[in-house]
């Protein structure tokens, strides 16, 4: 039987103070060269023993080698110039510069394969790898080529889908896309948000995922939380539909938000990757606070399809509060592990 309650992370963590400055998102690297290729995997070694450390069951590399989670892979593929960078709104949220779509996109060499093979031979855990999704990697770009959001979206998913099959082949067990504009644009999302998300995933043999999220605790995020009101109900849009979708797990934000518990049960038949660690805040929870959060969730699904996971991504945080807050999530799962009888 497997092992129940296997804990992972959304998929980020802070980086080392020779890497990148911390605390500062999208940091600079601070070296060059070969010496930067080998910070990279320097870095992927400290964050897979952090978490081998902390009895994280499904691990990931940390996004170590990637400035920013969309812009990174943006900036690896064709038809984008990404020295003239435009500012746009993200999620009508926050502006950024980003890089600029000026014609056909296209991936003329795998983007983190090498990365992935690394993180292969370094460890025997099973392996998460985040990649953007197609309508998250839209939102977070200039476009002066398409002219529709949606034909730049089946645009890439095509081109994750090609990435994402390469990662499997290099080893990964779970390819996790992040959506966190899948809590923004509802109505988009039911047009055509799944669908291409569908597509980035096709005939993929290993677990897929999908990661929604309420944000990093930025200010711009926190800004936008108090505008919610009392009880977040965006995915009570969303998930009926991921429920019907090919996607195999769904992450969510689950621990200190005002998301209603109970709509994980509009997950039917899926694993569901509950946030019980708050990324929004340098207080490191309890074993006992990331418990409760699982015994809440387990009323809403089955332990089988219960993944105890972050929030969302932890690059913002201290290196310390992150480790933590990942000894905090093994020690919480271990905790009702226990209580169900399932030892481990
Ligand atoms: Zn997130």
């Amino acid at each position: 039987m497997n092992k129940l309650l296997q804990t992972t992370i959304a998929g980020s963590l802070p980086k080392p103070a020779w890497l990148a400055t911390p605390g500062q998102l999208w940091a600079p690297w601070l070296l060059e060269g070969e010496a930067l290729a080998e910070g990279w995997r320097d870095a992927v070694r400290l964050v897979l023993r952090d978490q081998e450390r902390a009895g994280i069951d499904i691990v990931t590399d940390g996004e170590q080698t990637r400035r920013h989670f969309v812009t990174t892979f943006i900036e690896n593929l064709e038809g984008v110039d990404f020295e003239h960078r435009k500012t746009v709104r993200i999620r009508d949220r926050y502006d950024a510069d980003v890089p600029m779509v000026v014609g056909t996109v296209a991936r003329a060499h795998p983007v983190y394969v090498d990365g992935a093979r690394f993180l292969r031979a370094e460890t025997d855990r099973k392996l998460k790898f985040t990649l953007p999704g197609p309508m998250t990697m839209v939102d977070t770009l200039f476009d002066a080529h398409y002219g529709s959001r949606e034909k730049l979206a089946w645009a890439f998913a095509e081109i994750l889908n090609d990435e994402a099959l390469a990662l499997e082949a290099a080893g990964i067990d779970v390819i996790q896309f992040d959506e966190p504009a899948f809590n923004v644009y509802f109505d988009e999302v039911a047009d055509w948000g799944v669908r291409t998300l569908e597509r980035a995933a096709r005939g993929l043999a290993c677990t897929t995922a999908v990661h929604i999220c309420y944000g990093y605790g930025i200010k711009a995020n926190v800004d936008w939380k108090k505008t919610l009101g009392g009880e977040w109900r965006q995915y009570e849009r969303t998930f009926p539909l991921l429920a019907q979708s090919s996607i195999k797990q769904v992450s969510l934000e689950c621990a200190n938000s005002h998301v209603p518990i109970e709509l994980i049960g509009l997950l039917t038949g899926k694993d569901v990757l509950v946030g019980a660690i708050d990324v929004a805040t340098d207080r490191v929870e309890t074993p006992e606070a990331v418990a409760a959060t699982l015994r809440a969730a387990l009323k809403h699904v089955p332990a089988e399809r219960l993944y105890p996971c972050t929030n969302c991504g932890m690059v913002p945080l201290a290196r310390e509060v992150a480790r933590g807050k990942l000894a905090a999530l093994g020690a919480g799962a271990a905790l009702v592990r226990a209580e169900l009888g399932a030892g481990g």
